[in-house]
């Protein structure tokens, strides 16, 4: 009886919790301003009018922001070769920011920023009418893991499978490699270290059979780390694998990012 009372309290004292210790309805989320609990997202309006959602044309593949100017329907990247997952989708081009928000997010140890991401993750991908079965994370080294504190990407993809209620797994894709230990290495040579390095929990490969997956993560590039993810996926027979990411955009390298994500 009282495991029972329990179980329907912890949820409301976590959510106290998290409130109590990062009032998201009082600050901006991106440029940190005071803002009125009214604001959707927790982000100010300018900061709503600086991101650049991509609520007009996007790459028919990966789902980058296209140019006003640029008229093919496949951004330059997909014209030069296909992905393997079915399509990818993002909330905004990865622009300044973006950049603010994931750092924040990332590196300022304020995982619970992911909530509000997630919310804003949520809204977009449900536009796109998806029938999903399973949500899954681009999984990070253990080791970095370890250093950071959580993976950022099973931050994002936990809370919004929480959302859409969809099933949700942290530990059936692994990263059997550290490629983040790569950067010193030519962009060639990382494409081809990614590629290896992901492979399928051999114990639950059986539930990924005949599934539509949802692979998420903070951000996207070229593609290749979501190729690598959806080579693994289809190995396993999973049926059809779309990416999702907060942001996209054709060149991420800052000093803050990690120099490796593709
Ligand atoms: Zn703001
Ligand atoms: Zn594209």
């Amino acid at each position: 009886m009282e495991i029972c009372v329990m179980k329907g309290i912890l949820p409301s004292l976590v959510e106290g919790f998290f409130d109590l210790i990062y009032p998201s309805n009082i600050y901006c989320i991106c440029c940190g301003n005071i803002i009125d609990d009214s604001r959707p997202y927790s982000l100010c309006d300018v900061c709503v009018r600086t991101m650049k959602w991509t609520n007009g044309r996007t790459c028919s593949c990966c789902g980058k922001r296209l140019q006003d100017d640029y008229l093919p329907d496949l951004c330059t990247n997909c014209r030069d070769g296909g992905h393997l997952f079915a399509k990818g989708f993002a909330c905004a081009e990865y622009g300044a920011a973006e950049r603010d928000i994931l750092h924040r997010f990332k590196y300022k140890d304020k995982a619970y920023l992911g909530r509000k991401l997630a919310e804003i993750m949520r809204d977009r991908i449900l536009s796109e009418a998806l029938e999903l079965d399973l949500i899954l994370p681009v999984p990070m080294h253990r080791r970095k893991e370890k250093v950071r504190g959580y993976n950022q990407a099973a931050v994002l993809a936990k809370e919004l499978a929480r959302l859409m209620e969809t099933p949700y797994s942290s530990n059936l894709l692994l990263r059997s490699s550290d490629t983040e230990a790569m950067n010193q290495l030519s962009a060639l040579e990382r494409s081809r270290n990614v590629q290896e390095a992901f492979a399928v929990s051999s114990r639950k490969k059986d539930l990924l059979r005949g599934k539509k997956v949802l692979l998420v993560d903070d951000i996207f590039t070229t593609g290749s780390t979501a190729d690598a993810c959806t080579d693994a996926l289809l190995r396993a027979d999973a049926s059809e694998v779309f990416v999702f990411v907060f942001a996209a955009g054709a060149n991420l390298i800052s000093e803050e990012d990690d120099g490796i994500r593709c």
